[in-house]
């Protein structure tokens, strides 16, 4: 019986042991400073999600949904267009649909239905929409393809001397 408890006692002691050796081995653990993080959800995108998913537009992600800084939120749906929320608003969910003209058409969501007609009201629009910047852009390419030259890469051969001609 003694020779019993005088091995407990020294296995007890070796376990000690290598549990001090490893204490002073192990690695310095790599710390995360988290003070100027931005945390992964915010509550204007938590709110934006769910008065989309109550609006019907349920496939909206809660990280998705992008905050603007000016206490809103967009959402860029897979159409192209945006959906914004706004809270406090009367209508919270606002469609930014691109029509052909090059203007995104704001249009209010308070339903899935309200999304559609959105999409339908820009895909009909013929309205050139005034001096837009998109539509200042499309005229002056206008203007400028109808002043390019045509030019045959032949003239341009014999104008210039060639080190090693090709013929
Ligand atoms: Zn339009």
């Amino acid at each position: 019986m003694s020779t019993r408890t005088r091995q407990r006692k020294t296995s007890k002691k070796s376990a000690t042991k290598t549990a001090t050796s490893l204490k002073t081995q192990a690695p310095k653990l790599p710390t995360l400073d988290v003070r100027n993080r931005r945390p992964f959800m915010t509550a204007i995108q938590i709110e934006a999600a769910f008065a989309a998913s109550l609006a019907g537009v349920t496939y909206t992600r809660i990280t998705g949904w992008h905050e603007l800084g000016d206490g809103t939120a967009r959402y860029s749906m897979p159409s192209g267009a945006g959906l914004t929320y706004t809270p406090d608003a009367d209508t919270p969910l606002t469609a930014w649909t691109p029509c052909p003209q090059g203007v995104r058409h704001p249009h209010p969501v308070t339903t899935r239905a309200d999304l559609l007609d959105a999409q339908m009201v820009a895909a009909r629009c013929t309205d050139p929409h005034g001096d837009t910047p998109v539509r200042l852009l499309a005229d002056r390419i206008t203007l400028a393809a109808e002043d390019t030259q045509t030019t045959d890469v032949r003239d341009l051969r014999a104008d210039a001397p060639q080190e090693h001609p090709h013929d």
